[in-house]
């Protein structure tokens, strides 16, 4: 997989505002929020889709949902956020390094857009 700008934040190429990170997983701010928080949550192994994980990575996936519940009580929004995953460039997917976005501080409809 090319290298994405995800991976150049996980090696410290390019500066992030991050709020969470240890062996596994990174949480950084949204360049460009589309909430009061808008956090996003990125494995360090350069997985590009959701589709690309396997039975091998769910200890990592469910760590980084883990993960999200814990950026979301440290943002103190654990009563209302949504995690989002938008996998594939049909469902809206940009930067293909696989990411959850955390999204809170705002109201939120059903169906999402
Ligand atoms: P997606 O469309 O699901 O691939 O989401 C990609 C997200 O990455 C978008 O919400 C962008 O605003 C965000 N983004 C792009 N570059 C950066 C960056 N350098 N730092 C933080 N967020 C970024």
């Amino acid at each position: 997989m090319a290298e994405t700008i995800f991976m150049k934040i996980i090696n410290k190429q390019i500066p992030a505002d991050i709020v969470f990170e240890d062996d596994l997983v990174l949480a950084f701010r949204d360049i460009n929020p589309q909430a009061p928080v808008h956090i996003l949550l990125i494995p360090k192994k350069p997985l590009s889709t959701l589709n690309e994980a396997g039975i091998a990575d769910q200890e990592l996936l469910g760590h980084l949902m883990i993960v999200a519940s814990k950026v979301a009580a440290s943002e103190n929004v654990s009563d209302a956020f949504r995690l989002v995953l938008n996998n594939g460039a049909g469902a809206g997917q940009e930067i293909f390094h696989m990411h959850f976005h955390l999204l809170a501080g705002r109201p939120f409809s059903w169906p999402p857009g």
